[in-house]
């Protein structure tokens, strides 16, 4: 119907030389709303959701729910200033809570507008082009609006591109695991590692994995990477392990995509028993979001890998969803601060309150704390005061390429306390 309606819609728009305005409306977090509440109150929600939208319309404008969360409004003669009014009146109307079974939800949208005849001269194209504006707005950090415009096509091509050289490189070995040090707080010793992937690119050099886990996250070849890297750090340590070195614990970074994968488990199983390798030998970093969505098979997987005596890390702690009940049903050992709060300890009473209260909760599950990002004495010694167990950060030192890494192993990189007490914190 909604098809049907644009044909016709453009046919009168294109005999009346009229411009004609098309959004693409779709919830954020809407997955939290289902998995928290239950489906019937995700249901009752997007009825109040639609009902909303269609009063804030005329009666000539289009009100549609393509599936899930997503919604189309289709606005004759309406421009590009049209739009992005109608755009903000949505965003403000969202901004008052919903009332679905008792509980008051503050929801928001982001909108991704295409203008006929500018951005598109058929339906296909105008909803194609939107939805590229509001995987743009959803990247913008959601709650907003995002206007088309030809570049961002440019781009979707360049992740294609990026795509299938990420599948070539991790055929053609141009992954290296990269491993940064994990130490006691207090003395600087070593604690175990991270393993982080870098790209060695034949033209580009170095590439971080920022700039290509999302495209593997989008693309599913995630699961691959994070196999890859898997494989490459058991082969690392048992190389080490025949070298002499001490025993030592790495942690492998995992996307919530490669729980939900049954077979994970027999995998990483195999893995180390191809290599020798006591099940102490890896932990696994897993982020807050991986958890939200911990379905029943995600949870199967967490406990199996407990069962086989796999350690469970959250990453990035305090930047997700405020949930914390995972925390009591899940089977993880320790919680990673994220760096964002260790960066302004400092100088933010704020982030100094969340750190330590992060390490009481996290105490008080009987779980380690680790600090991320950890880069001057100051840093640490608010984290020691606070009792936080482990760190990382470049005042311990960077990831570093295997080689490189046995320095810490005769204990030569140990950063002990400094005899003078860092100066008191205001
Ligand atoms: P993460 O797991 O939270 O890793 C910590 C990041 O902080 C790393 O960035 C590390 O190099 C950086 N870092 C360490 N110490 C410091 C410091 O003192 N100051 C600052 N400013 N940064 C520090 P990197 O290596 O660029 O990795 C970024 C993110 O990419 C990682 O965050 C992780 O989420 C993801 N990632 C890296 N390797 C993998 C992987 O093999 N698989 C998956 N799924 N994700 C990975
Ligand atoms: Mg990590
Ligand atoms: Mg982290």
């Amino acid at each position: 119907m909604l098809a049907q309606r644009a044909e016709l819609a453009l046919a009168l728009a294109a005999r009346r030389d009229e411009e004609l305005a098309l959004l693409f409306l779709d919830l954020d977090r809407f997955k939290e709303v289902n998995d928290s509440l239950g489906h019937a109150e995700g249901d009752a929600l997007l009825v109040q959701v639609a009902a909303r939208l269609k009063s804030l319309l005329r009666g000539s404008d289009t009100v549609c729910r393509l599936g899930g969360d997503e919604f189309v409004l289709l606005l004759p003669d309406a421009g590009r200033a049209g739009a992005t009014r109608v755009a903000d009146k949505v965003l403000a109307a969202f901004r008052e809570p919903f009332v679905v079974a008792g509980h008051s939800l503050r929801v928001t949208v982001s909108i991704g507008a295409a203008i006929y005849p500018h951005d598109g001269a058929t339906f296909d194209d105008l909803l194609k082009n939107a939805d590229t504006a509001l995987y743009r707005a959803k990247q913008d950090g959601r709650n907003t609006q995002v206007a088309y415009a030809r570049e961002m096509n440019v781009t979707a091509v360049e992740r294609l591109v990026l795509e299938s050289e990420l599948r070539k490189a991790i055929e053609a070995g141009e992954l290296v695991a990269y491993f940064q040090p994990k130490v006691y707080l207090a003395d600087g010793r070593l604690a175990g590692a991270e393993a982080l992937v870098r790209w060695r690119h034949p033209a580009r050099g170095l590439i971080p994995p920022g700039q290509f886990i999302p495209v593997a996250e989008a693309s599913g070849l995630i699961v691959a990477l994070g196999d890859w890297m898997l494989e490459a750090v058991c082969r690392q340590l048992a190389a080490w392990r025949a070298a002499g070195f001490p025993p030592l614990t790495v942690a492998v970074n995992l996307a919530a995509r490669h729980f939900r994968d049954l077979e994970c488990t027999g995998r990483i199983q195999d893995l180390l028993k191809a290599h020798g390798l006591p099940p102490q030998a890896v932990e696994l970093e897993l982020t807050e979001s991986t958890l939200l969505d911990a379905g029943a098979r995600t949870t199967e997987t967490l406990l199996a890998l407990q069962q086989l005596g796999i350690e469970l890390a959250i990453d990035d702690f305090g930047t997700g969803y405020s949930s914390l009940g995972y925390l009591k049903r899940l089977p993880i050992a320790a919680l990673k601060i994220d760096q964002s709060f260790v960066r302004d300890l400092v100088t933010d009473p704020d982030d100094r309150i969340l750190a330590a209260t992060i390490v009481t909760l996290g105490h008080s599950l009987g779980l380690t704390v680790v600090a991320e990002g950890v880069e001057t004495e100051e840093q640490r010694h608010i984290l020691l005061e606070q009792g936080c167990d482990l760190a990382q950060g470049y005042l311990f030192g960077p990831p570093v390429p295997a080689e490189r890494f046995v320095a810490w192993f005769d204990g030569k990189a140990v950063r002990p306390l400094p005899p003078v007490a860092s100066p008191p914190v205001a």
